[in-house]
């Protein structure tokens, strides 16, 4: 096995251009299980870690710019405040081991339906900023990811960053598993509320091939807040409301069994999941924070 290690983004362009085979690594949480297995065995592996474009974040045109290989215990410890539904998702992510090692890139890259990072970005309609040297492109995030494990990228491209608009109101993001650490989820909700622009997002993960916004859900609920005047009153949404919300985001779900969970566990997992999220994140409303 060959190693590559370049040092800056064009150098790591070239050397993508020049060996397509070659497997992109930066934390290595999943490749290098993939390895270990013996699942994989690339002809070239491409260490991205000293490649420092990868490693920053900032300001761009209003929304923030996010390198793929800031790790998720960078994004709580630096953008908790504006990205409080990622940084609540990188929270839930395996240990601190893999929290320090682990990033939001090899999280798109790998492109599970459980990826933890994923339907945050979902629900603020991230776009994902991927090059080779031929140039730029930048993917909105429902169709940077394709299916369970498969991605946009094309063989002679790499993941730059990703972008998105900082929190415009409160973000929630809830999984289940067996325990509180170190789970794969089970299944996965991510919400965020956006009061200036009465809107909200609600994305599904792990109940179906990809992630996916519960549209039907989404419209419903606008509806109530805008029709009820809430977003005004800032009154509590009703039993009722949440419980028709829990079932839509239910009824939008595609799980399938297994070891992780039956469809019908997931199916009324996700219903649970959803009404809560949706207290929480409406209760920050209420109290302003
Ligand atoms: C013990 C353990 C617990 C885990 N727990 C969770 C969890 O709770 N939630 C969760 O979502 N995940 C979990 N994972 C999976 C993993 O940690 C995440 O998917 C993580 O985000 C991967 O990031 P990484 O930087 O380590 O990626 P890597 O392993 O380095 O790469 C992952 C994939 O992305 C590709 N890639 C990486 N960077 C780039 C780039 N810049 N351009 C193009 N392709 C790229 C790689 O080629 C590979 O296909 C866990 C893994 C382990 C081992």
């Amino acid at each position: 096995m060959e190693f590559m290690q370049p040092l800056d983004w064009e150098e790591a362009l070239e050397i993508k251009a020049a060996h397509p085979e070659a497997r992109p690594i930066f934390g290595g949480t999943d490749v290098m299980v993939e390895l270990n297995f013996g699942r994989e065995r690339p002809e070239v592996l491409m260490d991205l870690t000293r490649v420092p474009e990868l490693r920053e974040w900032g300001e761009e045109d209003g929304r923030l710019r996010v390198g793929a290989g800031v790790t998720y215990t960078r994004i709580i410890e630096e953008l908790k405040e504006r990205l409080p539904g990622l940084a609540m998702a990188s929270r839930t992510v395996g240990s601190p081991q893999i929290r320090n090692r682990g990033t939001v890139g090899g999280n798109l890259g790998t492109a599970s339906p459980a990826g933890d990072a994923l339907p945050p970005l979902y629900v603020s309609g991230a776009e994902v900023e991927v090059a080779s040297v031929r140039g730029v492109r930048r993917i909105p995030v429902e169709e940077f990811v394709r299916g369970p494990k498969r991605n946009a990228l094309r063989e002679d491209e790499l993941i730059l960053s990703f972008l998105l608009p900082g929190a415009r109101g409160p973000q929630q993001y809830a999984k289940i598993g067996p325990r509180n650490a170190m789970v794969i989820a089970v299944c996965s909700l991510g919400l965020a509320l956006d009061p200036e622009r009465r809107e909200l997002g609600v994305c599904i993960g792990s109940a179906g091939p990809t992630p996916f916004r519960a549209r039907e859900a989404e419209g419903f609920i606008r509806g109530v807040l805008e029709e009820g005047g809430l977003w005004e009153s800032r009154s509590e949404i009703g039993e009722s409301a949440l419980a028709r919300f829990g079932e839509l985001v239910a009824g939008a779900a595609r799980p399938i069994s297994d070891v992780r969970g039956t469809a019908e566990y997931r199916r009324h997992a996700v219903a649970v999941l959803a009404r809560r999220v949706l207290r929480w994140a409406w209760e920050e409303y209420r109290e302003g924070r």
